[in-house]
């Protein structure tokens, strides 16, 4: 039996953590845009170095090279049980064009209030020596601002303001409000309440699909 997925939440919602643990269950291949690209950064690729431009100049990554990014991911045909795609589709125009070639089984859309995203993104903090990140909710340092590792004190990332995250946040709902009516006409969408623990979120996922 093969399994398809594409699994769509906030930053914040935990879609990375959830999208693994659904893959190491069944045997999926999680397909992860942003890994996909990072790996080609990373690795000076000419897709990586486009990446890098695009993000530098504060945009996203075109439609066109996500699709043809996807594309090849799929080709690769490495996923005899399935997969789960994630950070793809992003807007309307990128579902229609995945709905015209391929099918899938379900979407997982992680659910999380507006007010919790805040809550979790501004208690995050980075470590400014070793890089290591921490939340004050989830992980506290043991001594305040100081890191456990290396002794650094903790800086947060420029763009984790209440600011800046609202307009994220506003981005995120005007793109993906359109994705999801657009599966919804066709394929099976599950909104899943993404402020439970991580178990909780992956036993409901696997209810809501029938996957034992
Ligand atoms: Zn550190």
């Amino acid at each position: 039996m093969v399994r398809k997925f594409v699994i769509m939440g906030i930053q914040g919602s935990g879609k990375g953590t959830q999208a693994k643990l659904l893959a190491d269950a069944f045997d999926l291949v999680h397909m992860s845009v942003g890994d996909i690209f990072r790996w080609n950064v990373q690795n000076h690729t000419k897709l990586g170095a486009h990446v890098r431009r695009v993000v530098a100049s504060g945009h996203l990554v075109e439609d066109d090279v996500v699709e043809r990014v996807i594309q090849a991911r799929l080709a690769d045909h490495d996923w005899n049980y399935g997969y789960v795609i994630d950070g793809f589709p992003r807007n309307a125009g990128q579902a229609e064009f995945f709905l015209e070639s391929y099918d899938i089984d379900g979407v997982i859309n992680l659910e999380l209030p507006d007010s919790e995203v805040e809550q979790r993104v501004l208690a995050r903090r980075l470590c400014s020596g070793c890089g290591l990140d921490y939340n004050l909710i989830a992980h506290r340092p043991k001594v305040q601002d100081v890191c456990d590792v290396c002794g650094s004190s903790l800086t947060v990332r420029s763009d984790d303001n209440p600011a800046a995250l609202a307009v994220r946040l506003a981005e995120y709902h005007d793109k993906t409000r359109p994705v999801i009516e657009i599966f919804q006409r066709k394929e099976v969408v599950a909104h899943i309440d993404a402020t439970r623990s991580r178990d909780e979120i992956q036993t409901e996922i696997r209810e809501r699909f029938g996957l034992v």
